[in-house]
């Protein structure tokens, strides 16, 4: 070290922090209290944050709506059980606090979170048992993988080389923050002109992308991969509205040869729902357009969101 940095002085701890960031206008749950997305932070001791060991679920409000919050609900309790993780509150009080969440934010189209993280340890020890799990929830505007143009003409999806993170080393029914290949997708996607990627599974097979499931249609029957994948609750309700309106759907293995021949091609996530794909690696998927069981599937999707049997609504202030 030479002299000057030596006699240079400390840096004074400063009290007030300026946040280089801006954030979406929303309220979150944290330590027992609601606040501005803007002052919600993490230690940056916490696992969640250190070694992604977290899970999370996400659930949207549409129209003053809650969409199907109990399924969410549910599989954030089995992924916080799979975890070993513990959280101070039960089902129906985790309904309450993204209820106020929304309410308090005022969003009548929201994109809701519920996360858990391992948490820190007062002695930073490597035992995850000795951390301190923490319970996080917030309400942000809600957000969509297509825009309103994608939507129209469908999106310019691109098969990566990367292989999903495989189920025998985590479990997809975990919803979790191990994006790293979903990122990387991404990013290959971008290269190929494309807007969005679609990860393989460690046969070839196809997986999911960035945060959302695939379907295939040929000669109007539906298939969407069986393994590998997070069940989401979007894919769920494709099956149920088959179901309503007897298309035939199956959950099995899709190969690439069988999605870049379908008649049409869609994704689903809560963040936005069914949404069409027409281009897979530069080349039209069917006509090259939306596709018929693909718009009337999205309309009966939105159709649901003022059915009381699958929304539950948001009491505002
Ligand atoms: C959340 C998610 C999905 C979509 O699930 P939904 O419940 O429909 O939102 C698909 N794949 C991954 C990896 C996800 O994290």
């Amino acid at each position: 070290m030479n002299q000057q940095a030596r006699h240079r002085p400390l840096p004074s701890l400063s009290a007030r922090h300026e946040d280089p960031h801006s954030y979406p206008a929303g309220v979150a749950y944290l330590d027992g209290q609601f606040v501005p997305v803007s002052q919600a932070k993490v230690s940056v001791l916490d696992y969640g944050f250190l070694h992604s060991d977290a899970t999370y679920d996400t659930v949207h409000v549409w129209e003053g709506r809650f969409f199907r919050l109990d399924l969410h609900i549910e599989r954030f309790f089995g992924g916080l059980e799979r975890l070993h993780m513990s959280i101070p509150f039960d089902r129906e009080g985790v309904r309450q606090i993204l209820h106020d969440c929304v309410a308090l934010s005022g969003h009548r189209a929201a994109y809701v979170e519920m996360l858990c993280t391992r948490g820190a340890s007062p002695t930073f020890s490597r035992d995850p048992r000795d951390a301190v799990n923490r319970f996080m929830a917030f309400s942000i505007p809600l957000g969509s993988i297509a825009n309103a143009e994608q939507m129209q003409r469908g999106l310019h999806l691109v098969i990566s080389d990367r292989v999903r993170i495989p189920p025998a080393s985590v479990d997809p029914a975990v919803k979790n923050y191990h994006w790293l290949d979903l990122v990387g997708g991404l990013y290959d996607a971008y290269d190929r002109g494309g807007e969005t990627a679609l990860l393989l599974d460690f046969n070839g097979n196809v997986a999911e992308g960035p945060g959302f499931n695939v379907f295939a249609v040929k000669d109007g029957r539906l298939a969407t991969p069986a393994t590998g994948v997070l069940a989401g609750i979007t894919r769920r309700t494709v099956f149920d509205l088959c179901t309503e309106t007897s298309l035939f759907c199956e959950a099995r293995t899709v190969s690439v040869p069988e999605l870049r021949s379908a008649d049409e091609v869609f994704i689903t996530s809560t963040a936005g729902g069914i949404m069409p794909v027409t281009i897979i690696d530069g080349a039209p998927v069917g006509t090259g357009k939306v596709g018929p069981i693909t718009m009337q599937l999205k309309d009966l999707y939105w159709d649901k969101h003022r059915d009381p049997l699958w929304t539950s609504p948001v009491h505002y202030p």
